[in-house]
Parts: C-alpha cells; sequence; structure tokens
C-alpha cells in the first residue's frame, strides 16, 4: 500500500511538471537540473550498442520483424550503433515480481501473465532501471543501465498489418525508442506519439525521431528524452548509483503514462556492462 501510494505520489508529481513552466519550480541544492526543472536519462555511450534479446515465444517471423526495427535506430544517423543486430534469442520471462527483470540480460518478453502494477490497457511497457551519476554537478544526468520490453499477451499483435490486432514491429519500433531514453512526442508523425490503433503500421522512423536520437545522444541533450521530476528525484537517496525504476506505457488510445517507483538496487560503482 505505501509502494501504490508511492507510485501515486510520483505520478502527480510528474503531471505537475508537464502541466507548470519551470518558473514555479523550486529546486533542492543537491541536483542541478535541466533548466526545465528535470533530469534527462540516457545510456552511457560506452556501453552501446545494447545487446537487447528477442524471447523464444515470439515465431520466427515476428524475431525477424523486431529485428529490421532495430536497424531502423542504428540507421537513424545519430553518431552511434544502438543495438547489437540479430543476438541470440533469450528464454522469455515472466518474473512474478518486475523487480527481478533487473538481470544480466536486456530482453524483449512475451507477457501471458501481466502485471497488477501496471496498467491493463498497456499494449506494451519498457520498464527500465537508472543510477544517478554526477549527483549535484551541471553534468547530473540518470544512467540506464538496464531496459526490458513487456508485450502484453491479453492483446492481440500480428506482423501482417491487418485490422483487428496491433502492428508488433510498430510497438517494437516505439518501445526500443524508450529503451534508448527518448520520451513521449506529442506529433503525430512521431514514431514516439503515445497512441496506436489497431490495423495502423507506423514501421519507420520520422525526420523528428532522427533528430531527437541525434540530439540526445550528440553533445548537447535537448528536450528530447525522458526525465525524472526533482519531485520524484527527491525520493530517490543523493548518492552516486542510487537507483530508480520506471516504466513507460504505450496505451492503445488513452493517456500517456510514467511511473517511477523505488528500488532495492543501488550501483555504488561505475556500471561495467557485459553485454
Ligand atoms: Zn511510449
Amino acid at each position: 500500500m505505501q509502494r501504490l501510494l508511492l507510485g501515486l505520489i510520483f505520478l502527480l508529481a510528474i503531471a505537475c511538471v508537464n502541466k507548470q513552466e519551470s518558473s514555479s519550480i523550486s529546486i533542492p541544492t543537491n541536483v542541478i537540473p535541466q533548466s526545465d526543472g528535470t533530469v534527462s536519462m540516457r545510456w552511457d555511450t560506452a556501453n552501446l550498442p545494447l545487446s537487447m534479446k528477442v524471447s523464444d515465444s515470439f515465431s520466427a517471423t515476428a524475431s525477424q520483424a523486431i529485428e529490421s526495427m532495430k536497424l531502423q535506430w542504428n540507421q537513424s544517423g545519430a553518431a552511434a550503433t544502438f543495438f547489437s543486430p540479430n543476438t541470440a534469442t533469450t528464454t522469455n520471462k515472466n518474473f512474478a515480481s518486475l523487480d527481478t527483470f533487473f538481470d544480466s540480460e536486456l530482453g524483449i518478453y512475451w507477457i501471458e501473465n501481466w502485471y497488477s502494477e501496471i496498467g491493463s490497457s498497456a499494449l506494451a511497457v519498457t520498464q527500465f532501471f537508472a543510477a544517478r551519476r554526477n549527483v549535484g554537478t551541471p553534468n547530473e544526468y540518470m544512467e540506464i543501465v538496464h531496459a526490458d520490453i513487456l508485450f502484453n499477451a491479453d492483446f492481440n499483435f500480428n506482423t501482417s498489418g491487418a485490422m483487428g490486432s496491433y502492428d508488433l514491429p510498430s510497438v517494437a519500433l516505439h518501445e526500443l525508442g524508450h529503451v534508448l531514453g527518448l520520451k513521449h512526442e506529442s506529433t503525430t508523425s512521431s514514431i514516439m506519439y503515445p497512441y496506436i490503433g489497431s490495423g495502423v503500421i507506423h514501421r519507420a522512423l520520422q525526420d523528428i525521431d532522427k533528430t531527437n536520437i541525434a540530439e540526445l545522444y550528440g553533445t548537447s541533450q535537448g528536450n528530447v528524452g525522458m526525465t525524472i521530476s526533482i519531485e520524484a528525484l527527491e525520493t530517490v537517496p543523493a548518492e552516486e548509483g542510487a537507483m530508480v525504476r520506471g516504466i513507460i506505457e504505450i496505451l492503445p488510445n488513452d493517456e500517456e503514462k510514467v511511473t517511477f517507483l523505488p528500488t532495492k538496487f543501488h550501483l555504488p560503482q561505475k556500471m561495467k556492462h557485459n553485454h
């Protein structure tokens, strides 16, 4: 119950930041955020490309379609290769607890038993874990250190674009954008637009998506990535490596939703990645 309450408080805090202009936000002394009162999230480029494995619950056709979506991001024109192509498949995971996904593999999973913690109307979510870096300096950011994509098996997906079900590659392309740290875009042409209808195919990055990802991993990060509000960050210890768990959802035709939750994990040192 306490955890649920915290989640609700974070949601309210985030909604607040989205609606208000930065002038009214008071900034704690231990955080020096972006000018809009948030702290940005992204991977350390030293940990790219990501080895994001597709679970063995997906058909060969679906798996190949997801690989094509990884290539879309790799060929975005940004100065980075984001995903290793054609990684081996991995055993599907449907852990009892969402925290357990913080393991040694980045994966794309097919979830038969959806999580009560996540809204039942979410087609898919990206769950990520991020650690505080450069705490209290102008370079403070949240380093994404782990992310998984969870597809909600309560919905019908296909790879043919047929009406009556959702286009799996399109949803994968969107979620892979979140894995990299992109937030939602209000421009309807963007692949990061937070809604998709059944039978809609949206499998190609648009110019705005290419611009945004180049900016997020360029020399000056614009306001294109996921951020955490100061209010939410205040609940995370002001220590190097203190972590937060976040869930960002794509909904069939509903509100955008981003939830930050505390996690038991803490990275005392700079993350050394094997994937
Ligand atoms: Zn989304």
